[in-house]
Formats: C-alpha cells, structure tokens, sequence
C-alpha cells in the first residue's frame, strides 16, 4: 500500500477539529498549539496517518482492535443487517434475531464456575455503560434477597471502569474524583495490587499478592460484612497502566469474597475477547465472578457495544424479581450485535485466543523482556497480549523520573515519530497490539519499541539529566 500525503485535508481537519471537537481526557489549549494527529485509514495492524506515515498500532485502536484493522466480513455483517432491520428497540415486549443470538453465544462462550453457568446477558453501547448497569444490577439484587442494606461497592484505587457518574465513581482515578465531586456514595476504594508501588523490602510478588488481597477484607470488616454489595476488579488493570497482579492476588480475594458471600464483577471491558489468551480473563486466574463487563473487542472495536453478563445465581432472582426499571435505547442494538457475531465467528475461526494462548502471548513475554536491558527500563511485563514497562533513572530502586520532565509523553512522542503506538501512564509504557499479530510482527513492533528508547535516551543525555 502506498503512503500517501494528504496535507491539504490534515490542515482542514486539524483547524475544524481546533474550532469544534471536544476530545476525552484532552487539554485542547495544548492540543491545538500542537496540531492534532489525522488519522486517515488502516490495514492489518498499521494505521496511516494524513502525513502518509504508517504506524504499527501497539495499542489496538483503544484495546479493542482485536481481530485488526479492514475486516470484511465485519464490514458486510453491518451492511446486511442494516439493509434488513436497521434498529428495532427491545422494549415494546419486541426482541430482534442478533441480540438473542449474541446473548446465547457469549453464554455459550463463557465457562461455568464451580457448575454454575452465565445464563444472560444486559446489552449496552459501553463498558462506562455496562458498569453503571451493575451499580444498579447488584442493589436491585440484594434488595429482592431481602438484604437492602447491602448498597457498598468496594473498588480499587487507579482502577478505570468507565466515564458515566457510576462508573467514575467505580474506577479509582483521582484526577477523575476531583472534577465533578465523586465518587458518589456506596463506592469506596482499596489500594490495587502493585507489586513495584507497594512491596516491602525481601518481599516476594507471591507473599505480595496475599497481603494486598487481605485489603479487601480488611476493607470488608470496616464498612461491615452485611454493608457490602459487591466488589469489582479488572483481572490485569488496563488504563491504570498494565498492572498485572502476583498469581496469589486473586485465589485470595475470591476466597474474601466468597466467605463474605458478596458478588463477584469481573471488569473484562479491556481483557476479554482473546486478549489473555482466553475468551474470557477470568478462566485465566481462576477467578469465579458473579457477573462479568464487556465492551470493545466484543465488537473489535468496529462498531460500539458492550454489556454485563449475568451468572445463574443473580440471573435467577433478577428473572423472578419483577421489572428491573433500567435500559438504553440501543440495549441489544440488532447492526452491533450482527457485527459481533461476526467478530466472535472469525476469532474463533482464526483460533485467536487460543494463538495468544500457546503462541504469540509466550513470544510477546519472550521478547518484551528483553527490553529490560535498556538503560531507560526498570521492569518489562507482560500477560498474553498487554505488557508494560517501567522508565526509570535507576533500576535498583525503581526511582521514577521527576514527573515534570514528562519523560513518559516525550517517549510517546517517540514513539509515535518511530512508527509505533505505545501509550504512557505515569512511569510505565504500555501496549495491546491487535491479536492477528505474527511473530514477525512482534519483532518488527520490539525493533521499534527499542528504537523509541534510545531517542528518549539521547534526548535525556543531551539535557544532561541521565
Ligand atoms: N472498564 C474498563 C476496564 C475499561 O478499560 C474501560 C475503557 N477503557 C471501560 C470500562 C469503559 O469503557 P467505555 O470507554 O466503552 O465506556
């Protein structure tokens, strides 16, 4: 494929853009002094930009890009529904073919627990959606256990579980708290497992793991046992920046929760869909969630849905229970649905979870490590197909760089002029490369991860600041 320039239609987009765009999470004063990037098209793993640049995208879109960029039959999926039944809701007592056929595939999909099944599922356009629906799900069912006192959430700080109210709330970002006065009551937080923030001299990640599980029952005892409603944790952290827990995290915490018989929520938004090398994360540390979020790759990203799957023992109480007063208009949208249909057909045809599994995850972790003898890297970590790694200006302790020197966005940048996507998250690099990736493709994106590095290195010497 050619790279073609498109200056003309950068400075027209770039000025529009400027004039009437609000971006998520952006400082738009910055952005426009900078200009922002115009991405015109993608392929495969590569997205082009308006300048003709090609650039391996590390991140899969936003962790959603799973099964890569120009699927066709994603594309005629959308096309044919569209041209059959565009929207129909699923209020009117009225269902469409798609959502029915989603909702028994992705219970299909999703492995019992302990012999107890995923029986249905709550369609949303998002994951901020999908975890605002358990804020509510979980109240309304303790409220028809008969037990309306259960009403607290326990979450993680740095956790991110969305955007909405609720789920800001739910996430534990607190320049995300400070704007807007969250959380809102019910939610509280414990500290996440971070191995690299919170060990103790000659502690091992296994010991770690069993301490900063017992957070939650430490946090359990404190708001009283018969106070809690749920507690909900993505199974690797994602937008908090790769934070993979010691294997002993979650054993522990789901023997917490279950001696406190409170609800299990597996925020998989990010994890799910192949991208720990199972179709759902939860198979991968044993966890055995009550209820489970989705979103993105359900899709891979091609058109917006996301949703709550529901465990045997809520589904039952909530199908008894009488109306549940909740639902969105696109709730089971039938195009969305026919896509991830779609989606769903061609990962399992193309074995991706199963790739990640016994293939390109064990090679990602072979490779991204190596990274570790960079002057600029403390640790390289990785979990089938997100990794991470840590700048640092000194590898013993793991020192961070001080945070106004933006070491992390200046290796961005890096990045980005290298020809590869990698996103910065406070002293940690991290990346979520789409699953269709080869080995080959692993070495091309390590070559360039590596070369980013050393630019960011050259830059720091010339200031003289390493
Ligand atoms: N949960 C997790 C774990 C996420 O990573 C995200 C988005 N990055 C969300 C929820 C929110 O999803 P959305 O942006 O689709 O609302």
């Amino acid at each position: 494929m050619t790279a073609v320039a498109e200056p003309d239609l950068k400075h027209e987009l770039r000025a529009l853009d400027a004039a009437h765009f609000l971006h998520p999470f952006t400082d738009h004063a910055a952005l426009a002094a900078k200009g922002v990037r115009v991405i015109t098209r993608a392929e495969g793993i590569w997205i082009w930009d308006a300048d003709g640049h090609r650039i391996l995208d590390g991140m899969s879109g936003l962790w959603c890009v799973n099964a890569g960029y120009g699927r066709r039959e994603l594309a005629e999926a959308a096309y044919h529904q569209m041209r059959t039944l565009p929207f129909y809701n699923t209020f009117f007592q009225t269902t469409t073919e798609p959502p029915v056929r989603l909702a028994r595939r992705l219970t299909e999909l999703a492995p019992p627990v302990d012999g107890r099944r995923f029986t249905h599922v709550f369609f949303t356009s998002s994951g901020s959606e999908a975890n605002d629906t358990h804020v509510r799900l979980v109240r309304r069912y303790w409220d028809l256990m008969g037990q309306p006192q259960r009403k607290v959430i326990i979450s993680r700080w740095n956790a991110y579980h969305g955007s909405t109210v609720a789920a800001a709330s739910l996430g534990g970002m607190r320049a995300m708290h400070e704007q807007g006065d969250l959380p809102i009551p019910g939610i509280v937080h414990i500290e996440q497992p971070y191995y690299w923030q919170h060990r103790q001299p000659g502690e091992t990640p296994e010991a770690f793991g069993v301490r900063a599980a017992r957070w939650l029952e430490e946090k359990i005892l404190e708001v009283g046992p018969d106070k809690v409603a749920a507690f909900i944790a993505e199974p690797v952290q994602g937008a908090g920046g790769v934070i993979i827990p010691p294997s002993t995290y979650w054993p522990e915490v789901q023997r917490i929760v279950e001696r406190y018989g409170i609800l299990l929520i597996s925020d998989e938004v990010i994890c799910a869909f192949g991208r720990l090398g199972h179709w759902f994360a939860y198979e991968r540390f044993g966890i055995k969630p009550d209820l489970v979020t989705f979103a993105k790759a359900v899709t891979s990203g091609y058109v917006p849905l996301g949703g709550v799957l529901v465990g045997e023992r809520v589904a039952r109480v909530l199908v008894e229970g009488g109306e549940f007063t909740h639902g969105y208009t696109y709730s089971g949208h039938p195009v969305a649905c026919a896509v991830a249909l779609a989606n769903l057909d061609l990962m399992q045809r193309e074995r991706l979870p199963e790739r990640v599994r016994d293939d390109t995850g064990p090679y990602l972790a072979e490779r991204f490590a190596t990274l570790a003898d960079h002057p600029l890297v403390g640790v390289a970590e990785s979990c089938g197909m997100v990794a991470g790694l840590i700048l640092t200006r000194d590898k013993a302790t793991l020192e961070p760089f001080p945070e106004d020197w933006e070491v992390g966005l200046l290796c961005r940048q890096h990045c980005f002029d290298t020809g590869v996507v990698m996103r910065a998250v406070g002293a940690r690099m991290i990346i979520a490369p789409p699953l269709v990736m080869t080995r080959a493709d692993i070495d091309v994106m390590i070559d360039l991860i590596r070369r980013a590095l050393d630019a960011t290195w050259a830059d720091l010497q010339r200031q003289g600041r390493v």
